[in-house]
């Protein structure tokens, strides 16, 4: 199996994309070796420019929980395309898709759309500041909420898979703004609640961006009791749980109602979408209802509307959250299992159809947990996993995306690589 071709292009892209990608972890700094240059994707399968075939278990980080190139999606946006693709003008495809996005989510009265999960979070917080008329957020260590100034300070993914927990460039008078608690420690979130005006705290669904980590029961009430007693909002950050818990996303999971909630991966379908709502009071405080501003060219992109609507309707079908946690499930006892068979100390957390494992004896419920994890020994698993044609997510501190299209037999087959990848690991 080659990878010639994967590198000779990481070569040719180093020159003029910095790092050979446009974010950065696709590029396997935390495990070595070259990424793999894609060339297409169908069902559960990806292809590299070498030609060599794996499955995907990373579905785009997330949006892909139908299967790559689902046909009928596809169909929808090429009849969509056949349309024009971009208007800069309202159309009834962005209502369809707020209504969709509404019913699943009963805290919202309103969603803006956007382009990506990053513009959510930072257009949420905005209208948190705004609509409180305070400054200050709260944030969890190891929690991700893209890539705006005032949420990369301890923030999870490709920030903490680098070990750069405050990126340069961010100003140190806006990160002053920012404070960090520990999470499943509600008495973290109260000494810092306590003794500042805080804006809002946004929490991570059930968050993957440090590999995964549950909310223990009642933190997440917790959380929204402790919010309303200090006069904070609390966003949900249901980018990446929305649509992957179950559809409803965490806040259904766990019957906590946020006062904005921001969406992104799936509600795409593999389109650039992102979408932020709330209470009727709040999110009328938006341009051009309201002061706050808030725009974009391609918001509401007609065929990124499509993809959502059809990628929607297609997840609301009857049996496929129960078939999506069944696969997630026979995988995560499997490996538990293997390793205990071959003495492998390690935890397998697992949140709806997203799972991780964590190469540590310590359960993992905050990102200190996490960091336990022996990254050495992931970066040899992820590699024998790739030569076994696995294509899973390239750090310890992702998730694992299954999705509709992993069948039993992509099931059996990664179980056994599994197996192989855990000997003497
Ligand atoms: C992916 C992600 C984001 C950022 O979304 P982008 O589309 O990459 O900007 C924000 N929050 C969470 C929880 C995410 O998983």
């Amino acid at each position: 199996m080659g990878t010639k071709k994967s590198a000779q292009l990481l070569r040719k892209a180093s020159r003029i994309i910095p790092g050979g990608v446009n974010s950065p972890v696709r590029a396997f700094k935390a495990v070595g070796g070259s990424p793999l240059f894609i060339k297409k994707a169908l069902g559960s399968r990806i292809y590299d420019a070498d030609g060599n075939v794996y499955i995907d278990y990373i579905g785009s980080w997330g949006p892909m929980i139908l299967g790559h190139a689902h046909p009928k999606v596809m169909a929808a946006i090429k009849k969509a395309a056949d349309r024009g693709i971009s208007y800069g003008a309202p159309t009834e495809l962005e209502i369809t898709l707020a209504e969709e996005t509404l019913k699943a989510f009963p805290s919202m009265d309103m969603v803006r759309f956007v382009s990506s999960g990053t513009e959510a979070t930072m257009s949420a917080i905005r209208l948190a500041r705004a609509y409180t008329r305070r400054d200050n957020i709260l944030k969890f260590d190891g929690c991700y909420h893209g890539h705006a100034d005032s949420l990369l300070v301890k923030a999870g993914s490709g920030a903490a898979t680098f070990g750069v927990p405050d990126s340069p460039g961010v100003p140190a008078a806006l990160a002053r703004h920012t404070f960090n608690a520990v999470y499943n420690d509600l008495d973290s979130v109260k000494k810092i609640l306590e003794k500042n005006a805080v804006a809002c705290v946004i929490v991570e669904g059930a968050p993957g961006n440090m590999g995964v980590v549950t909310p223990k029961p009642g933190f997440l009430s917790g959380l929204s009791r402790l919010c309303k007693r200090y006069g904070a909002l609390l966003i949900m950050d249901e980018v990446m749980s929305g649509f992957r818990l179950c559809y409803g996303g965490a806040q259904k999971v766990y019957g906590v109602t946020p006062d904005i909630t921001c969406l992104g991966k799936v509600i795409g379908g593999g389109m650039p979408v992102g979408g932020f709502g709330g209470r009727r009071k709040i999110m009328e405080m938006l341009s051009p209802s309201g002061p706050v501003y808030q725009a974009g060219t391609l918001s509401g992109n007609p065929l990124a509307m499509t993809a959502g609507i059809e990628t929607l309707s297609l997840l609301q079908r009857k049996g496929t959250y129960e078939k999506l946690i069944k696969t997630t499930t026979t995988l995560c006892n499997g490996i538990r299992e293997i390793a205990k068979r071959r003495s492998v100390a390690c935890r397998v957390n697992q949140a709806g159809s997203m799972f991780t494992v964590f190469f540590t004896d310590r359960d993992v419920a905050n990102y200190d947990d996490a960091k336990t994890a022996d990254r050495a020994r992931f970066s040899r698993y992820f590699t024998r996993m790739l030569k076994a044609g696995i294509y899973l997510p390239p750090s310890q501190f992702e998730a694992v995306f299954v999705g509709l299209a992993h069948g039993k037999d992509d099931v059996a087959r990664t179980l056994d690589a599994v197996d192989r990848s855990f000997t003497r690991l």
